[in-house]
């Protein structure tokens, strides 16, 4: 087998990815990444499309071919192909081949009533990977395990472990949404990197409360692993300095703050509440200083000075979670179908769902949302990436239906309905450094694919209209009888 490095640390294989890590004396140690390894082979028969459309966000629309999969991979494309023995012959004629579609924000152990339920609603909603951005490894691993078990069907996972906090954690205490950790010293951070390359972890995820030196030390640390980092913009930090040493950013939290007019002044008071607010919960404290900085910042900003914060995202991905900041624009429950996705939740959690529009202060977050529907065409315009993601179960988020409600938000606000494709598809793999291997529809690619009825480039909500969801060479969902 040919190997050859790539930037991320995962090497080029037919098959799975597989991440290096270095060992001091020069020695390469190959070690399964965590849940890719773990993934079942195909053992699924050859299946070749006939006459069907491919397209995908970096070629647009294709010829309309043949399309041969077989041992969890795209084999050939081309016309009248051979079918080789024994392969399921499925008619695409008029339909469109598209890669499957990434969440790139979710919590699969965030609550525990969603556990069972999310991997199937995924795969329902032709969701085919997730990046789950921050869950307990205790509770994350027996459900990892419980996914990729015999016979089991679940998207890819890819998972950091827990949100590395500073102090006073976020999200912290034992109970379930107990996700973060707490990091006062880089030797704290240099050390739980290393216990996390050991858990399997396919990335790591930097939280708010972070010290510039913890910041750092997990900055450098994940590296020398060749660790993706996905990250909020720590309180103590200016976006700006953060965002080009991590490959994402989420929620476009606090990136409004660099580009107010006294965004040094403010990043000084930061630092003054969150010295005086040690003896606070983390919740708290961050809640307090969003509330006297953002909405005043997003309402004084320094056009060119944001025009400087805005060139330090050139390569770093931002996930802008639509659907969770512009909730006020865009509420879940004003949507015709909201009812009918919701019933496919268990009732103590859609009953309680079905109560969100009286929980919901319209006014709360009505600044940022409209700041985040308005910034997502100047990313786009300056070439920074896009990534869609949600937040799933957060903000009631009903898992695979909020993907495709971020992507209609995404073109809503103004985005090429191509570049909202890329946000699910080409963006997610190129996080990981496996672009050359998922997001596309080409030779040699996963096989991780949709059967759509209509053109997605057409209009991003025919992403919905899904015939056949492959996964890893296999049909694990079967919409044609309904139709
Ligand atoms: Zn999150």
């Amino acid at each position: 087998m040919h190997y050859s490095a790539q930037k991320s640390g995962f090497l080029h294989s037919p098959g799975y990815p597989i991440k290096v890590a270095k060992l001091c004396a020069g020695l390469a140690l190959i070690v399964l990444s965590g849940i890719l390894s773990a993934a079942p082979e195909s053992e699924a028969l050859p299946l070749l499309i006939r006459n069907v459309t491919p397209v995908d966000a970096k070629h647009g629309l294709m010829q309309t071919q043949d399309v041969l999969i077989d041992a969890g991979h795209i084999q050939s494309m081309g016309k009248n192909l051979a079918a080789p023995t024994g392969a399921a012959i499925i008619d695409g004629q008029g339909r469109f081949l598209t890669p499957g579609l990434w969440d790139m924000h979710v919590h699969l152990s965030y609550d525990s009533r969603f556990i069972d339920i999310m991997p199937d609603l995924f795969l329902d909603y032709g969701i085919t990977s997730v990046r789950d951005t921050g869950g307990d490894l205790k509770r994350l691993k027996p459900i990892l395990a419980s996914l990729y078990g015999p016979g089991a069907e679940a998207p890819r996972v890819f998972f950091a472990g827990p949100l590395l906090d500073g102090s006073p954690v976020v999200y912290g205490g034992n109970d379930e949404s107990g996700i973060g950790e707490g990091h006062l010293t880089a030797a704290q951070a240099r050390s739980k990197i290393n216990a996390l390359v050991a858990a399997g972890v396919d990335f790591i995820k930097i939280y708010e409360m972070v010290s510039p030196e913890v910041f750092d030390a997990f900055v450098v640390e994940a590296s020398l692993h060749n660790l993706p980092i996905a990250a909020h913009v720590p309180l103590s930090m200016l976006a700006s300095d953060a965002a080009p040493r991590v490959q994402s950013m989420e929620h476009l939290r606090n990136l409004e703050m660099d580009c107010a007019r006294d965004a040094d002044a403010l990043l000084e008071e930061r630092r003054v509440l969150l010295e005086a607010g040690q003896e606070q919960p983390g919740m708290s404290l961050r809640s307090s200083i969003h509330r006297a900085q953002r909405d005043p910042a997003i309402q004084n900003e320094d056009p060119a000075r944001c025009e400087r914060v805005l060139a330090s995202l050139s390569a770093t991905i931002q996930v802008p979670t639509a659907r969770l900041n512009a909730m006020t624009q865009y509420p879940p429950f004003a949507q015709n179908d909201w009812g009918q996705a919701l019933d496919a939740l268990p009732e103590s959690i859609s009953s309680e769902w079905r109560k969100a529009s009286m929980y919901m202060d319209p006014n709360s977050y009505k600044v940022a949302g409209e700041w985040t529907l308005g910034m997502i065409p100047r990313l786009a315009a300056r070439n920074i990436r896009i990534g869609a993601g949600t937040d799933t179960p957060i903000g009631w988020a009903i898992p695979g239906y909020s993907l495709h409600r971020e992507l209609e938000i995404l073109v809503a606000a103004g985005l090429d309905t191509q570049i909202a494709f890329a946000a699910a598809t080409l963006v997610p793999a190129s996080f990981f450094g496996v672009e050359d291997r998922m997001g596309q529809v080409a030779q040699g690619y996963q096989a991780d694919l949709l059967l759509l009825d209509t053109n997605p480039l057409d209009d991003i909500r025919h992403s919905r209209d899904i015939r056949l969801v492959i996964l890893r060479g296999k049909i694990v969902r079967d919409h044609r009888r309904k139709h």
